[in-house]
């Protein structure tokens, strides 16, 4: 995974790079802990609590079995560590960093606490998700696109489902949708918008002209429509990548024109949120009433 926490009360993701984690630890006991000669550094997982291992936080050279450079990540520990925190297998199991569970699966959760926490981003923070799912897909769903996408999530009862939470949730969101019709639409700023445009103008039916996805002929019934697919866990980096699928239709034959694996991002979103809450309360203390405007007289 890229994110840490040296917080235990606190399950905002921080993004793990070597200023964030330096700062946060201050390169203190107990998260730089001297090993067999050897400094290891360690964090807290913010969504399990247990600790979590640091790999490569100076050092690049590790190489992989094709010579790559192997990033700085974190892992998730098996052991307890003294003054950090204690080991749980349970929380291990459920945590949605370490054990993710697989995009697609139809099985659900009972926990109506998840399903409260879930449902209240969706509708207090309606613009967060719409920007998020936009910015991923590089299409600039029109906002019935977006009313019908929520209306199914709430019909198919998504926030029961196990692989939906809150980090995840503008991939898996976007996950549970069938094909997403594209027809008409415009592109949303994103750094993929380039190889989409390049790839809709190279297919058969449809082209990107007056900022429109649109048919190149107007005779015959075409579908050009978006999915997700192919979620996918690297074990080893505990990291989650997903394919952004475009596919044209005609007459029941379905041709693919893009095809992009993207790596989830498991801060963005739930950091927007928090950043969005604090800015709201910074107006809260405002009142539309004579009394509050004749305090500044
Ligand atoms: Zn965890």
């Amino acid at each position: 995974m890229d994110v840490f926490q040296t917080n235990k009360e606190d399950d905002r993701p921080i993004p793990l790079t070597i200023k964030n984690y330096e700062n946060k630890t201050r390169k203190t006991d107990p998260f730089y802990v001297e090993m067999k000669n050897e400094i290891k550094h360690f964090a807290i997982c913010p969504a399990c609590k247990n600790p979590v291992l640091v790999v490569n936080l100076y050092v690049d050279k590790t190489l992989d079995e094709n010579k790559n450079k192997m990033p700085i990540h974190a892992k998730h520990c098996k052991y307890g560590i003294k003054g950090l925190a204690e080991y749980s297998q349970a929380a291990y199991d459920n945590c949605s960093f370490a054990n993710p569970s697989k995009f697609g699966g139809t099985s659900k959760h009972n926990n109506k606490g998840k399903r409260n926490e879930i449902v209240s981003l969706i509708k207090e923070y309606p613009v967060i998700l719409y920007n998020e799912i936009r910015s991923i897909t590089g299409i600039d769903f029109n906002e019935s696109t977006f009313s019908y996408m929520i209306k199914n999530f709430i019909k198919s009862e998504g926030y029961y489902y196990k692989y939906i939470n809150k980090y995840n949730l503008p991939y898996s969101f976007l996950n549970m949708q069938k094909g997403i019709r594209l027809f008409n639409s415009q592109l949303y700023y994103s750094n993929i918008k380039n190889e989409l445009i390049k790839s809709i103008n190279n297919s058969k039916y449809f082209c990107y002209k007056n900022y429109k996805i649109v048919p190149k002929s107007k005779d015959g019934f075409y579908e050009i429509e978006l999915y997700l697919a192919n979620h996918n866990v690297d074990k080893e980096y505990e990291s989650e990548t997903i394919d952004v699928v475009i596919v044209e239709k005609l007459d029941g034959k379905v041709y693919e024109i893009f095809n992009r694996t993207i790596k989830i991002n498991l801060e963005k979103y739930i950091n927007t949120i928090d950043k969005q809450r604090r800015i709201n309360s910074l107006t809260d203390e405002i009142r539309i009433e004579d009394e509050y405007f004749e305090n500044f007289v």
